[in-house]
Formats: C-alpha cells, structure tokens, sequence
C-alpha cells in the first residue's frame, strides 16, 4: 500500500517523520492508501525551500508569473477526467460534482491569469509640482495554505494561483483525509514550468499546522475548515505576527416568502441541501418557511424528492448517483447523533435516512426535519451532513431575525418575487454572501469568498480583489527629480504648492 509523502523542491519524497493516517474511500470503506503525518522539522524543511525560492521568483516578470499560470490551467483541463475520479475516490462526492468543483477552482486559475493587470498598483502624476506617486503591491514572501477534506480542489486553488501570481512562494498542508488532489497539482505546476521550491505540499496533522502558524519565515497563513480549529489559527499565527484569513463553519439559511415560485425554490433546496451529502460550507441547512402555507407547501413536495434521491457510489454508477458518502465513519456517527438529537428534542423528522446503508460505505439518506426551533442544536450547530431542518416563521422580519441572531454569517438565500422584499434582505442581513433566488451564492472567482460573524476570522475575503490585497503588500513611493535642491530645510507638513 502507498504512503503519500510530501512535495518539497519540485520533487516528491517520503516523509522521515516514521506516522501516518489511512486514507480511505468512503464509498467502500477500504483503505485505499495512506498519509504521511510529517514531523515539526520536515515542515520547516519545507518552509525553508520557499524561503530560498522566493526571491526569484518574485522578481519574475507578473506576465511570465501568468504565463505559467496559463500552462497550469491547460494542464488541469488535459487531465481533468483523472482528477475529477480522483476528487471521488478519496472524498466520495459524485462525478459531475467533483467536475463542478474543478470547474470553479479553475476560475481562480484563471483570474490569476490577469496578474499584470491586477497588480499593477496605482500611479498619481504631480502629486506636488515636480512630484510624482505611486503604488506598488509587492509579494509577502513564504505564504501557508490548510484546507479542508470537503473541497480538495477547488479550496486549495482559491489561495495558491492568486499567492504564486502574486509573486510569493507557499506551502500547502491538505486535509490528511484527501491528499491526492493537492500533490497532483503540484506536478501539473511544475510541468507548467514553475520553478522548484515555490510551491510545496507538506502532509501532516496539528504537529506541521503548528510550524506553520509560529514559523517566523512564514508571512501569511490562509485557512479553511471547522470554526474552532479558524479561531486557534487566528489567534495563534496573529500572535506570531502574520497575517492570517481563516474561514470557518456555516449554517445557511434559505428563506421562502408567500410570494416565491415553489417550484424554483423546492428544487433550489434539494441542490443546496443535498448536494455533496451537505457536506458544503455554503450548503443550505436551513429553510425558513414564511407562514404554515408555505411550509406546509414545501414539505409536502421535498418529502418524496427527499426519499426517492438516488443515494451511492459517485463513480461506475449509471444514471449517476445524486449523493454520495460522507467523508468518514466518524463523521457518519457524528451525523447521525445529530438527526438522533433532533428527535430527542421534538423536531418532526419527516423523511429519515439514518436506515439507509450501502456496503461498508459511509452512506446516509437524506434527511428532513419539520418545526425545528431555534434553541435545538440541529438548529444551532453546523451538521455538514444532508439534513435539512424546516423552521417556520410567521413574517418575514422574523425570518431576518434569525438568520441575523445565528452565530454564523456565511451565506444565505432569499426566494421572493418582490424586488422591494429582496433588496432589503439584502441591506440588512448580516451574511457575507447573499444570494436572491440563487441558493448557493458563491462568489464568482474575479469577486471575493468569505463570510461574517464566526465564519469568518480576518478582514479579507478569498480570490478575487481581496485576494490580491491578502497576497500582496503596498508600498508608496512619493518622488521628485530636482534640478537641484535649492531651498534649505523645511519642518513644516509637506503639502502641495
Ligand atoms: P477541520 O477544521 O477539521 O480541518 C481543516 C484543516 O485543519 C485540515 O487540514 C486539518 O488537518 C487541520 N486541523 C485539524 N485539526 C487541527 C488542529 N487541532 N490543529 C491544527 N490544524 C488542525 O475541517 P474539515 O473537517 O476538514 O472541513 C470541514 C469544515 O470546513 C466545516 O466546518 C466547513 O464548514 C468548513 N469549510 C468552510 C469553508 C468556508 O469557506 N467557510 C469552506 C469549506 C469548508
């Protein structure tokens, strides 16, 4: 059986750290292969080849930057069927899913393509007589990747494009449940001709984390993962004085007001809900029914929908399977506690999948919840399974409410055919990604990806605009050509004359 090691130089290498972790394919349960869990010191083995590599690389020229950028992208779209079956063997989502997600991680490929342009900074003529201004964004330095296992593409591809782009050299710790994808890219990325030792993937646990957060070489730390681990990131590499955007858990909610197309939204719920077997941070959890009509509506039509979605294996099924595995046995039990929870406490479970099974596979049907209240922790809590819990409210500032009152902030939806209604959700509800009759508002990769309150820690969001500010730092450059100085000193603010 294989052991993943790591990625460090241009040049795969088995990890000397003597620990591993299974990996496994949560459609069969086998252990497919394992993981290194590298030591401390490989990790700062690794951060030291970035450091040596950086410099060069940042003087690139940004067009050759992209140029490489260009390659890599051609690259993954060449290989893209094997990455994909990758994505499903060691996550377990379906085919086309695992595609999808490969698409929208190659829109930030793509965006970074445009790295001339975006960092070309900012330029003022005669900012005074004879003085001139101007802006320039300049790479960071050695900047740290840790993602998590439910996007092993397209997260890690939200942070590296825009960081090597921008000139900086990165290490990537993947999640140990679904490696493979990352140190793919890695290869595709030196094919594509990036120079060894700008890019590395260190395989580990909170031992190489732990390097990554207090490392003093380290400039920046990008997370994404559960909110706890987002808030001990935060707290710990800010206190070793990097810079730092850690995203965290969610609980979306989708609102349905009287005036929705039912049909639009029914189907919109099923996507979001059950899509990934819930295991998106921007799936929908949550669907806040305005009024008993309404609720009364959408159960009756998700109900069969619900029951009938065609639960299994993601890959060598035909017609493809809606909903594959969840990610480990642990997380199965997890789920299931939860929707056991929600009984115990008095939610209507209408539709139960906790009977449904497939092999030694981490398989559980969708699951739906009627009159869940606010304090229950099906409520509350972040499930990241496909359990969809139905709150009823009686008006809509009720629904703002508590969509406004949950801890997290990370996206959310309205369904609504008045204008008036959707622009005011969307003013005032505080979620960083608002979709109006999109159930999954995730932002396209040229816009930012972040959300508020606990899901997000630091003020910059992913890809995007932000990205580029994240990735770079600015430096000022205020000049002026005299002919020669011909006053002397002068102690007063300089202003222009
Ligand atoms: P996780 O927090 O368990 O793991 C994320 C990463 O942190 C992994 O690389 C893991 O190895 C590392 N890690 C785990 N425990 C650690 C510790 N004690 N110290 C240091 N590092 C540690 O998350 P997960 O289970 O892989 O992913 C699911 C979570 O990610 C969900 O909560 C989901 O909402 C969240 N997520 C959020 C977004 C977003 O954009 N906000 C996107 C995707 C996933």
């Amino acid at each position: 059986m294989t052991t993943l090691g790591n990625f460090i130089d241009g040049r795969h290498g088995a990890s000397h750290g003597g620990r591993s972790a299974p990996i496994h394919n949560p459609a069969t349960g086998e252990e497919i292969g394992r993981v290194a869990l590298s030591s401390a010191a490989e990790c700062a083995e690794a951060i030291a080849v970035a450091e040596r590599a950086f410099p060069a690389w940042a003087q690139t020229p940004p067009l050759v930057r992209a140029r490489v950028m260009f390659r890599f992208k051609a690259l993954m779209e060449e290989h893209r069927d094997e990455l994909a079956a990758l994505i499903t063997r060691e996550h377990g989502k379906v085919l086309s899913d695992a595609q999808g997600e490969l698409t929208r991680g190659l829109e930030v490929v793509e965006f970074a393509c445009g790295i001339p342009h975006l960092q070309k900074g900012e330029h003022s003529q005669n900012v005074g007589r004879g003085v001139d201004s101007w802006s320039m964004m300049q790479p960071l330095g050695v900047c740290a990747g840790i993602t998590p296992f439910n996007f092993p593409a397209m997260v890690p591809l939200w942070m590296f494009p825009v960081a090597l782009a921008c000139g900086n050299s990165f290490v990537l710790k993947p999640s140990e449940k679904d490696p493979g994808l990352s140190l793919r890219m890695a290869e595709l990325l030196k094919e594509a001709g990036l120079p060894d030792g700008v890019f590395n993937v260190i395989n580990g646990d909170k031992e190489v984390v732990d390097v990554l957060l207090t490392d003093s070489r380290v400039q920046a730390v990008s997370f994404v993962g559960s909110t706890p681990i987002a808030e001990y990131i935060y707290a710990t590499a800010s206190a070793h004085g990097k810079r730092v955007q850690a995203l965290g858990g969610a609980k979306n909610h989708m609102v349905v007001m009287p005036d929705a197309d039912l049909d639009g939204a029914v189907s919109a719920l099923m996507g979001a809900a059950y899509g990934a077997a819930g295991e998106r941070c921007m799936a929908i959890s949550v669907a806040v029914a305005v009024g008993d009509q309404v609720a009364d509506a959408l159960v009756a039509r998700l109900t069969p929908l619900v029951e009938q979605l065609r639960v299994g294996p993601g890959l060598g099924v035909t017609p493809e399977n809606e909903m594959g595995p969840l990610i480990s046995k642990e997380h199965l039990a997890r789920v299931r506690g939860y929707v056991d929870q929600g009984v115990a406490e008095g939610a209507e479970l209408v539709v139960d999948g906790r009977p449904f099974g497939h092999g030694e596979g981490y398989f559980i049907g969708g699951c739906l919840f009627d009159r869940v209240s606010p304090s229950m922790r099906v409520y509350q809590e972040e499930i990241f399974g496909p359990v969809l819990c139905v709150v009823r409210v009686p008006d809509y500032e009720t629904a703002l409410t508590l969509i406004n009152q949950h801890e997290y902030g990370n996206g959310t939806a309205i369904f609504t055919a008045d204008g008036l209604t959707a622009r005011d959700f969307t003013q005032r509800v505080q979620v960083g990604m608002v979709g109006v009759n999109v159930p999954i508002p995730v932002p396209m990769a040229f816009h930012s990806f972040g959300g508020w309150k606990r899901s997000l820690f630091g003020p910059l969001h992913m890809h995007g605009p932000d990205g580029v500010r994240f990735y770079t730092r600015m430096k000022t450059v205020t000049a002026r050509w005299p002919e020669g100085e011909r006053s002397g000193a002068s102690f007063i603010m300089p202003t222009m004359k």
